[in-house]
Order: structure tokens, then sequence, then C-alpha cells
């Protein structure tokens, strides 16, 4: 495979010119294709895969949005403002002020737009908060998959006419000598190459979840865990911007997650956790507090012995958890376990027995709970439990961009022609992995495309740029 490289030039001649291309048909690029369709801007969408997938079709497709149409219906009373603080709080203040900011003020009118235009369902969840989220803001189409949210994007897309190019990866991106983007250079499957011109682009493109090289150098200890994203999240962004001399910025932030099952290979709703469930390693042990959320939790879990823990709940949670296709696809595939009492459930998780009834003693409101977590009930009988692990979802860091996702250069001013979004650019989670707030991936991937497609349309409508 080509690697990801930049050309800096005056001759370039591609076989094709749009005014807006798009990199990457996740839900990023394909929503930011929607709204310059909907702005009348003749848009082009790249995608390296046969079919838009993205590290969108492999998550479990919740998006937080504060002030929306589904959240009025249900009459959850929310605002940007208290959203923007839950963000900061979670991200100990560190998250870049200006994108929360943005992000938070651009996803309520995001997700109308394509409730009101493209007839997405929104559903609001409901009956418990993810760790961090003040409001009940979490939204979901009725399938309640990724795979589903990007299967409608790519509809709307195609009903709509814009164009999607898939099984075209871009390896070179084309500038000239003011870092005005001429276009990028492409590379078909049978090895041949295209060049395509443009007078705006958006990397959509993710991160570098995928790439070895790019995890030891700002994620080392993530290294060895379960990569759950994308393939295609592959760096090729923060490769151009570093050849560009483009800041990258809050490089360590990741999101983990805490309760990967072993060794089914898929999700388990935190809404267990959230509902009372715990996790457990194998000396029979609580280690965390797990309300603190998922993200941190991935690294809790894999410092365990041999990097494992259950997650242990009961009958009530059970029922709430049913409601989650992915532990539903879990369940199917076997990993949960059910256990009558405490010592067939020691015996099923292979640890002490005394030591895990005195844990699940401890599991009862009002105890002082070591890791500072309130309990609203305790656990009771029957018990079930998931063996999970601590696997990286994505990353969080990325190119420097201003609060309409154009990318900024080492004077901290924008570049000409060029915008980032979704996982390309930095995240709102901070410096690291305990910053990320449930949904702030797809948060940036839907308000980071409706903010860099309406800042395209507006300069390709400045007169110099038609
Ligand atoms: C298991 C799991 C569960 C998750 N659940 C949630 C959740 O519920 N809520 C949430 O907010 N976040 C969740 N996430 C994170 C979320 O999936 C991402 O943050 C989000 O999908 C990023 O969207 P994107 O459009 O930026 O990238 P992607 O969806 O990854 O799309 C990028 C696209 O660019 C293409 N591409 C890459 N390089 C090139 C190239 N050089 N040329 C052409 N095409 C290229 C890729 O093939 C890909 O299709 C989850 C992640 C995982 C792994």
């Amino acid at each position: 495979m080509t690697p990801p490289t930049v050309a800096v030039t005056t001759q370039f001649t591609p076989e094709v010119h749009v005014p807006a291309l798009v990199l990457g048909a996740g839900a990023c690029g394909l929503s930011a294709a929607l709204h310059l369709q909907a702005r009348g801007v003749e848009a082009l969408v790249l995608e390296r895969d046969a079919r838009p997938a993205g590290s969108t079709s492999l998550s479990s497709g919740f998006i937080p949005a504060a002030g929306t149409l589904a959240q009025q219906a249900m009459g959850e009373d929310d605002h940007a403002e208290q959203f923007a603080q839950d963000i900061q709080a979670k991200a100990h203040g560190q998250a870049a002020a200006h994108l929360v900011q943005a992000y938070t003020q651009a996803i309520a009118p995001a997700l109308d737009f394509l409730q009101q235009t493209h007839g997405f369902a929104w559903q609001v969840l409901d009956g418990f908060l993810y760790p961090g989220h003040s409001r009940k803001r979490m939204h979901t189409l009725p399938e309640r998959r990724g795979e589903a949210l990007v299967q409608r994007l790519d509809n709307c897309v195609r009903q709509c006419e814009v164009s999607v190019l898939t099984e075209a990866r871009a390896h070179q991106l084309v500038v000239d000598a003011q870092q005005r983007v001429l276009g990028v250079r492409v590379q078909r499957p049978d090895g041949s190459h295209e060049s395509i011109g443009c007078g705006t682009l958006l990397l959509a493109c993710n991160g570098y979840g995928a790439s070895v090289d790019w995890l030891q150098r700002f994620v080392p200890n993530m290294v060895g865990a379960t990569y759950a994203g994308h393939v295609g999240n592959d760096g090729t962004a923060v490769t151009w911007a570093e050849a560009l001399g483009v800041p990258l910025r809050d490089m360590g932030a990741y999101q983990g997650h805490g309760s990967w099952a072993v060794p089914h290979g898929s999700l388990v709703t935190w809404a267990l956790m959230m509902d009372g469930g715990v996790q457990i390693n194998r000396l029979g042990q609580r280690f965390h507090n797990e309300s603190l959320g998922y993200s941190e939790a991935a690294v809790q879990v894999l410092a365990q012995p041999d990097g494992l823990a259950w997650c242990v709940f009961d009958a009530d949670i059970l029922q709430t958890a049913r409601g989650f296709p992915d532990f539903v696809d879990a369940e199917a595939a076997g990993a949960v376990l059910h256990a009558a009492g405490v010592d067939e459930l020691a015996q099923r998780m292979g640890c002490p027995a005394p030591v895990l009834a005195q844990t699940l003693a401890a599991v009862q409101p009002g105890t002082a709970d070591p890791w500072g977590r309130t309990f609203a009930r305790p656990l009771r009988a029957p018990y079930a439990a998931v063996k999970v692990t601590g696997a990286l979802f994505h990353t969080q860091g990325g190119l420097d961009v201003d609060a309409h996702c154009r990318v900024r250069g080492a004077d901290g001013q924008p570049l000409p022609n060029l915008w980032a979004a979704g996982g390309a650019a930095r995240g709102v989670s901070g410096p690291d992995v305990s910053g990320y707030l449930s949904g702030n991936g797809l948060l940036s991937a839907l308000a980071g495309g409706y903010l860099a497609a309406h800042a395209m349309a507006d300069q390709l409508e400045e007169p110099h740029d038609a």
C-alpha cells in the first residue's frame, strides 16, 4: 500500500475537478456531503472501502446532542451550555474550549436537519444517564446500531445524487507553495492511480487507532490492546498534517472501553454498570469506580491479572441490557454466564468464593466505597456475568482546527482551503483517556461535518473562490 505523502507543486492536471471534495464516507464525511448538497455545492466523497462503513458502522451509533427537536418532544430540558459544562467536567477543563462551544451549539441543528430534511427518526435513550451526562441526550436511530446510521446516511447521499467514489484510497495530498490544496491522488485496488482536483477539501478520514506507528508515538499503553475500530483509521490525516507543518493536538487522547467481551470480541454496553453492575477481577475483587466512565475503565481492566475482568450484574440489569443490540449479540454468542448464587458465580468465574461474597455484599446503598462510588441498590441473586478486557475504540487527537473546522497552520492561521473534522481533527476530550465523555466521537463527526460543510459552502460562495 502506498504510504500517505504530500506533494508541493504547481504542476497538477487532475482528470476531474470538484468544488468540494470529502475524504472518507463515515458519519462525518457523509453528513457533510448532505449539508453541502443542501447548500447547492457539488461534492464528491472518496472512500477507500468498497462501501461506506468506517468506525461509524462498528459503533453503537449513540450521539449526544442538546436542544434537539427529539429532546423537546420528550420534554427533556437541555441546552448547549449545560452540555458544554458536562464535556469540560469530564475532560477536567482541558478540552479545546472553542470546539466544545462550537460542537455543542452545532449538534442540535445538525441532527434536526437530518430529521427534517431526510426523515431520520431520532430516539433519545431513556431510563439511565451515561457517565458524566447530566441530561438525557443520547440520540439514536431505532436500530441502535452505527451500521444503521451509515446505511441511512449513505442512502440519503445517493438519493440526493451526491457522488461517492468507493475503492478510492487517497494517498497523496497535492498543495501549492502557499499550502492551497490542489487535490489528491487516489490509488485503486488494481494499483492504478487517478488525480482529483478540488476547490475545498474536508478530511473526514478519522484518526490513527489502526496505526501501530502512531500509537507507539502517542498512545503507547494501548499498542498491545484489542483495537475495535476500523482498519481505515491508519493516520492518513495526521501524516499529511505533519508533512504540512500543521500542529497536532491532544494526541494522547482516545476512547477506550472497559467492556469488550472475550473471547467473543463484541461490545457489552456500559449501561450494565450505570444500572448498578460492577467489575470484578479474577481475585474476586472490585478495583475502580465504574461510574466514572467506560473509557478510562479500559486502562483499569488491562491493569488486572491477565488484563481481564468480569462485568457482574443481576436479573433486573439483565432486562435493561437486553434493550441494547450489542448486548443481545454478545448474549447470542454465549458471552453471558448465569449463576443462581455467589458460590456458583465464583466457581464459573474461577475466583475465591469468600472474597467474591464479601465483594458483592459491599455493593449496598450507604456503604463507604473505597473507590467513591455510590450504589442505589444491592445486587441480588441470581447473577449474570460477562468476561471482558479493555479495548481501544478510536483516537481523539488530531489536526488543530478552528471553530469552523478549518485546519490551522503553525502560525495559528487557517490554511486556504483545508478542513478536518470527526476523528481526523482534535477532539473535545482533553489530553488523555480519562476525558472522553460518552458520545464525543460521533459528536465531533456530526457537528464537525456540519460546521465544515457550511464553512466550505460559504467560502465557495465568495466571488473570488467561486
Ligand atoms: C465499537 C465502537 C463503538 C463506538 N460507539 C460509539 C457511540 O455509540 N457513540 C459515539 O459517539 N462514538 C462511538 N464510537 C466512536 C465512533 O465510531 C467514531 O468516533 C466515529 O465513527 C468517527 O466518525 P468519522 O466519520 O470521523 O470516521 P469513520 O466512521 O471511521 O469514517 C472514516 C472513513 O474514511 C475512510 N478513509 C480513511 N482513510 C482514507 C483514505 N486515505 N482515502 C479514502 N478513504 C479513507 C475510512 O475507510 C472510513 O470509511 C465507537 C467506536 C467503536 C469502535
